[in-house]
């Protein structure tokens, strides 16, 4: 119901409170305060101790001038007392205060007590007359709402109040009774009266608790009750494990991390299973996921099936395909390559032998997706760097197959706790190593003064036989003033740096051709070129082991995420490898950032800062996701009130009880929830 039919509420306050995203008046009731005043236990002067915030009634006994301090401040004092003694109230800058208040009239006062030798003073507290004693609205927990310029709290105290009274026939339960019992809730009249005005600090808590679990469970329920509906009673390639694992494992280049070896044998054990195989794996950039992709394709290609992989650029598909086809060269696989470049020629063979079946492992781009690719018998889908993706096209792929088996390589460390709320019931593996012998990339923060001297370093390593890279990031025009080009430092580099040798030094900019891309990349990988400066972000996942300095201008244009994924392009060898942040930036948020970035190399705890400087649900893409923003719950303070919900969830539809009558309202709700929002092929 539209919130200007809540009595009281004119055309004016309706326009303030959608100001807030307030529309309805159910939205009033889910406005929930960001904190609290406890004003609960008044006090009497007498037993005030310094230091401790109170609430007080008190009589107004003396309204004394206002007088200048030694700083300059308009100090404005007033006494009150009560039948146990005086306190001081002082206001700075106030002088109007004094009108406000009449000699003998009982105000509230609440705020932080000092003494002052044998005086005892509030500085500044808060204050409100003509209460009552039974008006809960000033004796009590009061809440305090995030609000814009245009309400005062009061105000929007008195219109959620009013809600509360006259429409209260609003708020609908939707949880069943036998969950209310069984998890000990409050129902939800309660729980809303409460979270606005508590009646005391344990029924606040039970209803934060309610309202908590409320949140978490549709969202848990929602995304149960769609992956079964896409996803029940599906029978899976089962794989057993090739006989020849051994010895592939033996021929790799390089002994497999602890970590790697732990989440081969757990995606082994899946595609094993009659079951679908739906498992992330996070590892962080250089913790060698390809590897783990390859051992599970071949396991596959063995057993006679047919697996793809799916990466986001043609770079990063030419590099998977190389280093696969390297890995298992001794196997006598089929392994092939499709892209955007591939010749028509060329892909009218790939398309026969995928049909057919003469292609084992085929790695991909986009066109891979296209219609007129069909396999024989698809049991695995792998897709790499899987941010890039939308989930869309991951689920194109997988309906070229029935039932494959789907592994999700991600380098974004998400949270533990994160990735259990956004995958829903998806396996996760974290490769939490890196290999043998990697160095710590040392990370540098300088100001653009230093741009020369960070050029000399470039100089210096490249002459020691080293590549690197500098990225600008991309600028409109309007903004050029502050921000380097990749021109600007093309040119810098070329002029100065290497005294006129254009032949070392690349541009790669977003407006390129993917051949002119793919052919500067293909330089700067064989070693022809030494410099390569970009203007969009280095391809994710780009593998040059030589390449030992990473140059970030204008470093504060990029997210904590975004520069850990650039810094993972170097140190992916066993050289010394360095990242330069350079930076102007004075604000403390971009400082503390690139801060950061000098302090660790751990993308968990990176992220995790990320998450603690931006807030969570921006950053993983939720919304993305088409998952709806938690307005009270907190992913990570509520790990056991998110699994409670999870089991609970998970229970539920696995006994169909949604279908019940006592949970209509609850299957109607995440139903209009998670209409059109979701995109259920997440889990696919
Ligand atoms: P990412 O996880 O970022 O995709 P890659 O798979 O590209 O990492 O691996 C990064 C580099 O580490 C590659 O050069 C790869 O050959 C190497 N590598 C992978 N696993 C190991 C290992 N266990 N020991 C040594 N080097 C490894
Ligand atoms: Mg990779």
């Amino acid at each position: 119901m539209d919130i200007k039919y809540l009595k009281g509420v004119g055309p004016k306050n309706a326009e303030y409170l959608r100001s807030l995203g307030i529309y309805t008046i159910e939205d009033i009731f889910y406005y929930f305060p960001r904190d609290y005043e406890d004003r609960a236990n008044t006090k009497k002067i007498r037993d005030l101790k310094d230091g401790e915030i109170v609430t007080l009634i008190a009589e107004v006994a003396l309204i004394n001038g206002t007088r200048k301090t030694q700083t300059g401040k308009n100090l404005t004092s007033i006494v009150f007392k009560d039948d146990t003694g005086f306190i001081t109230g002082i206001w700075f800058n106030q002088p109007y205060i004094k009108k406000t208040f009449k000699v003998g009239e009982k105000v509230l006062l609440y705020g932080k007590v000092n003494r002052r030798f044998a005086e005892l003073q509030m500085v500044d507290p808060k204050y409100e007359k003509n209460f009552d004693n039974n008006d809960e609205n000033s004796v009590g927990i009061l809440p305090i709402y995030p609000l814009n310029k245009y309400l005062s709290q009061k105000t929007l105290r008195n219109i959620i109040k009013n809600a509360l009274i006259n429409k209260r026939e609003l708020l609908k339960e939707i949880l069943p009774k036998r969950i209310l019992d069984e998890f000990n809730l409050v129902d939800i009249q309660t729980a809303i009266d409460n979270i606005h005005f508590p009646k005391n600090k344990d029924m606040l808590n039970k209803s934060i608790y309610r309202l908590k679990f409320e949140e978490l469970f549709l969202i848990q329920l929602g995304l149960q009750y769609y992956k079964k509906s896409i996803n029940s009673d599906l029978s899976a390639y089962n794989i057993p494990l090739s006989g020849r694992l051994k010895e592939l494992k033996e021929k790799l280049p390089f002994e497999l991390t602890n970590a790697q070896s732990r989440t081969i044998r757990e995606i082994l054990l899946d595609m094993k299973k009659n079951k679908p195989m739906n498992r992330l794996v996070q590892g962080d950039v250089g913790s060698g996921k390809t590897v783990i992709a390859a051992i599970a394709m071949f396991n596959c290609a063995e057993a006679g099936y047919q697996a793809a992989m799916l990466a986001p650029t043609e770079i990063l598909a030419e590099q998977h395909f190389s280093s696969i086809t390297s890995l298992l060269k001794d196997f006598d696989l089929n392994i092939a390559l499709i892209t955007g470049s591939t010749t028509k020629k060329q892909k009218e063979k790939i398309l026969t032998d995928l049909a057919n079946g003469e292609i084992d492992i085929i790695i991909g781009t986009h066109a891979l997706l296209q219609e007129n690719v069909e396999f024989k018998n698809l049991a695995l889908v792998v897709t790499d760097e899987q941010h890039r993706f939308g989930v869309r096209q991951r689920a194109t792929l997988v309906s070229k197959g029935h039932n494959p088996h789907v592994l999700v390589m991600t380098a974004t460390p998400i949270p533990r706790t994160l990735a259990l709320f956004m995958y829903g019931d998806m396996d996760i593996s974290i490769i939490n190593e890196l290999p043998k012998g990697r160095q710590k990339v040392d990370t540098y923060f300088v100001r653009s003064t230093m741009r020369e001297r960070v050029y000399n370093f470039i100089k210096k390593e490249v002459m020691e036989g080293r590549q690197a890279y500098i990225v600008c990031p991309l600028v409109e025009e309007s903004e050029k003033i502050e921000a380097i080009s990749a021109e600007e430092a093309y040119d810098f580099l070329v002029n100065n740096t290497f005294n006129g040798n254009d032949k070392i030094v690349a541009v790669l900019h977003g407006k390129m051709s993917n051949e002119e891309k793919d052919f500067i990349m293909q330089k700067f990988k064989e070693g022809a070129i030494k410099v390569l400066v970009s203007t969009t972000v280095v391809e994710v996942g780009v593998n040059v082991p030589n390449a030992t300095v990473m140059v970030v201008e204008n470093a504060e244009r990029f997210g904590l995420a975004q520069l850990h994924q650039l810094r993972g392009r170097v140190g992916r060898g066993s050289l010394k490898s360095y990242c330069i942040l350079i930076s102007d930036a004075t604000n403390k948020e971009a400082i503390d950032r690139l801060t950061i970035m000098t302090k660790t190399n751990d993308g968990f705890v990176i992220s995790e800062k990320d998450m603690e400087l931006r807030g969570t649900g921006e950053l993983f893409g939720m919304r993305q996701h088409g998952l709806p923003d938690l307005k009270i719950a907190d992913i990570f303070k509520d790990i056991e009130i998110l699994k409670t919900t999870r089991d609970l969830a998970r229970r539920l539809i696995e006994d169909n009880m949604l279908e019940k009558d006592e949970f209509e309202p609850l299957r109607i709700k995440i139903e209009s929830m998670f209409k059109e929002k979701i995109d259920i092929t997440t889990f696919n």
